[in-house]
């Protein structure tokens, strides 16, 4: 749909540039000074904990979300129900048992099947990619697989995840339809901490499901040196299982609109995480940023539209509050004129990355030019905004993202070493204040971003 483009008169148009400079600055400031976000993802890391979707700790998070929003002056504070799928982690052992004896650093990746109670024993067959694999043939039947592709860092984009990610999601898969027994793979991960990175993996009808942990990336490169001594033998044992479907929900609040409160802009954070940290970087700064950035927005006074504050659960393991969202409020997805979801970890802005063309890119630059001074102005397009936002964005909501520095991101993502400390305070305020500016230009704009179509190509 095209949007009219409303010509202002000139007088009204510097008067509007001027109060949005000034709202600007308010919220810049205010972010920066009252610690709120930062603050509000320690109360959820140290109060609540570890919140992998349908354990307690996820039910005690849905708690404090209702308490943390209702203090951050939100309205409309509510729960909305989401089935998940519970797997209990169990324990996980490895070991190198040939050429020589060895421990091996691993973590059960999230659904994963056990191994055979007493643990199970094979010889280790390599590969960097499923090419490689498949190459491989009748050679995997029988044997443990390794993956072993190294995550290359980068700072800017999630390019160096989004291509290993695949080899964890189907590698169970591609392994079991050649036979292997269990699989291993290398760690997602830029960090040199002999820390394996949990995550999600997936199994498929019709293909046996076997074993799939990952290593840390450590102990990949000493099991690619042990083959390439010759044979390599390796003991795995995981006792983790699903166990059932247990009700659990997202949380909700809004600043409601003085204008339009049926228009909607979407701010999102997930309020699961993995259960081996206490998810600081993710996602709890994401549900921090998002609490405080609504908050410093109803400090100034109610928008022209809605903002509306949604902590998904169980991001982690299926995107099943996602999709409960997008199916619950079907009929006003239309009025969700933009949705953002931060992600992303606590480092410092960058920029905006939105779904769609140029004519997005040129409606979220004006919105972001006042984050000039703090080099978090550029806008360029992207794919994906965000997990959560996947079921918005395919039902047309505009859908766009804070970009921020991830050079340590993925040292940590995942990994029992996803902790409070490895949030900067100045740099977590700093991606606030650039979220809270941009919703707030978002939910006073004359312009709204243009629908996704689908296949995401602008109409
Ligand atoms: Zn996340």
């Amino acid at each position: 749909m095209m949007r009219r483009l409303l010509v202002f008169g000139c007088a009204s148009g510097i008067a509007a540039a001027a109060e949005t400079d000034i709202a600007s600055q308010r919220l810049v400031g205010a972010a920066l000074l009252d610690g709120a976000a930062y603050a509000t993802v320690a109360s959820l890391t140290d109060q609540v904990g570890s919140r992998l979707a349908g354990t307690p700790g996820a039910e005690r998070a849905v708690v404090w979300a209702l308490s943390a929003m209702k203090q951050a002056g939100l309205t409309h504070v509510h729960t909305e129900p989401v089935r998940v799928e519970r797997w209990v982690r169990g324990e996980a052992e490895a070991a190198l048992v040939a050429p020589f004896a060895h421990p091996l650093h691993v973590v059960a990746l999230g659904g994963s099947v056990a191994t055979p109670r007493e643990g199970l024993e094979g010889e280790l067959v390599e590969a960097s990619s499923f090419e490689e694999l498949k190459a491989l043939g009748p050679r995997v039947a029988g044997r443990i697989v390794l993956l072993n592709r190294p995550m290359m860092r980068n700072g800017e984009s999630f390019g160096g995840y989004g291509d290993v990610a695949p080899l964890r999601r189907f590698g169970a898969v591609e392994a079991a339809r050649l036979g292997a027994r269990a699989v291993l793979i290398r760690s997602l991960g830029t960090g040199a901490y002999r820390l394996p990175h949990t995550g999600a993996m997936q199994y498929q009808e019709g293909v046996a499901k076997i074993p799939f942990a990952a290593l840390a990336a450590e102990d990949a490169e000493l099991l690619h040196r042990a083959l390439a001594q010759g044979v390599a033998q390796v003991r795995l044992r995981l006792t983790c299982h699903l166990d059932g479907e247990v009700d659990s929900a997202n949380v909700i609040g809004e600043v409601k609109g003085r204008e339009r409160p049926d228009e909607i802009v979407l701010l999102g954070a997930h309020l699961d995480s993995w259960d081996l940290g206490t998810g600081a970087i993710d996602d709890g700064a994401g549900c921090g940023m998002v609490i405080a950035a609504a908050r410093l927005i109803a400090q100034l006074g109610a928008p022209r539209r809605t903002v509306r504050v949604a902590l998904f659960m169980n991001e982690e393991r299926g995107l099943s509050g996602a999709r409960a969202y997008a199916a619950d409020h079907r009929a006003e997805l239309v009025r969700h004129v933009a949705a953002l979801e931060a992600d992303s970890g606590a480092g410092r802005p960058l920029g905006f990355a939105v779904v769609g063309g140029a004519a997005s890119v040129a409606l979220l630059s004006r919105w972001a030019a006042p984050l000039s001074g703090l080099r978090a102005s550029a806008v360029q397009t992207t794919e994906e905004a965000g997990a959560d936002l996947i079921p918005l964005h395919e039902a047309g909501v505009p859908a766009f993202m804070l970009r921020q520095d991830l050079s340590s991101y993925f040292d940590w993502h995942h990994t029992a070493a996803d902790t409070l400390d490895k949030i900067d305070p100045f740099e977590l305020h700093l991606a606030t204040a650039a979220i809270a500016v941009v919703a707030r230009a978002a939910a006073e704009s004359v312009d709204l971003l243009p629908r996704i179509s689908a296949g995401h190509q602008q109409q």
